[in-house]
């Protein structure tokens, strides 16, 4: 743009020197056509390279926000977003032509990794807590932060009881084994589990500390963390009902590649009785409903 200028500015010059030599009429007229034909010229040089500066631009701008589009439908929202870079996004929508290309190729990059992740579904980052769809996910790819200790939820809690109390009217007894679990604690767990059996077999069957869904309080595991547990009444009556109180058994058996944990037919996770409802009859783990991985190599904060 700033080329339109300068030929601008050529332009007024040429005109502003023209007038000096209005004395002699023919060869006025005469120089008149020469420069008006330069003029001509210059004007339609000018535009095409303007022109051509334009389209160049608009094809840039093109191409980067339909990479932008490919990656992903998801809408990614991050604490960050909110405070400053709702200004930057409208500077660059207000000048798409020009320097945005070189700024959407970068916060393209930055955020590539997070839209392949849960890939047409809205994400929301709240202090270092991964919301997708509402739901807050807790797993190998991703964190919580070791600050957040909310405690047990009581809307878990509530429905957890309301459900013990129709399965004890069923004749089946259930009870929370184990909780909410403070990241220290889960650090002291995860760390005896390593220093017995070794990292790879404790990341099967326990959580590093930040990675636990117990630190969430929204998840519990019920009546015992043996694998004994398995096909018993109590174990049968949870999977068939959990989802009816908002339940959801958190690893199933068959999903252990896509959970990254062994099956648990203990561990229930609270998200609300329609999400409970619809995962258990599509037969999907909470990873697949989310269209998010669970794996400490895609995680961000990438633990010993
Ligand atoms: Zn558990």
């Amino acid at each position: 743009m700033d080329y339109n200028k300068d030929e601008l500015g050529q332009n007024t010059d040429q005109t502003n020197s023209e007038a000096p030599l209005g004395s002699a009429p023919i060869p006025q007229a005469r120089r008149r056509t020469v420069q008006q034909i330069r003029r001509d010229r210059m004007q339609a040089i000018a535009v095409m390279i303007v022109f051509g500066l334009i389209v160049a631009a608009s094809v840039i701008y093109f191409v980067t926000s339909g990479n932008n589009n490919d990656d992903g439908g998801s809408t990614v929202k991050t604490d960050s977003d909110r405070t400053s870079s709702g200004v930057s996004s409208e500077i660059s929508s207000a000048a798409p032509e020009k320097d945005s290309s070189i700024k959407d190729s970068r916060s393209e990059e930055e955020s590539r990794s997070e839209i392949k992740e849960a890939e047409g579904h809205e994400v929301e980052v709240i202090d270092g807590r991964t919301y997708i769809d509402g739901i807050l996910i807790v797993n190998k790819t991703y964190s919580i932060p070791r600050t957040y200790a909310p405690g047990m939820d009581s809307a878990a809690e509530e429905a957890f009881y309301n459900m013990a109390g129709d399965a004890y009217a069923d004749g089946i007894v259930l009870y929370i084994c184990s909780g909410y679990r403070s990241y220290d604690e889960q650090e002291q767990l995860y760390n005896s589990y390593a220093a017995e059996r070794g990292v790879e077999e404790a990341d099967e069957v326990s959580s590093r500390p930040g990675h636990s869904e117990h630190q969430s309080g929204l998840c519990m595991d019920v009546n015992t963390t043996e694998f004994s547990f398995e096909g018993t009444p109590e174990a049968i009556w949870l999977e068939e009902h959990c989802a009816d109180y908002g339940f959801i058994i958190r690893f199933p058996k068959g999903k252990e590649s896509i959970t990254g944990y062994a099956y648990e037919p203990w561990h229930i996770r609270y998200v609300g009785e329609a999400a409970a409802k619809e995962i258990t009859a599509q037969d999907i783990c909470l990873e697949e409903y989310l269209d998010v991985t669970s794996d400490y190599a895609n995680a961000q904060d990438a633990q010993s």
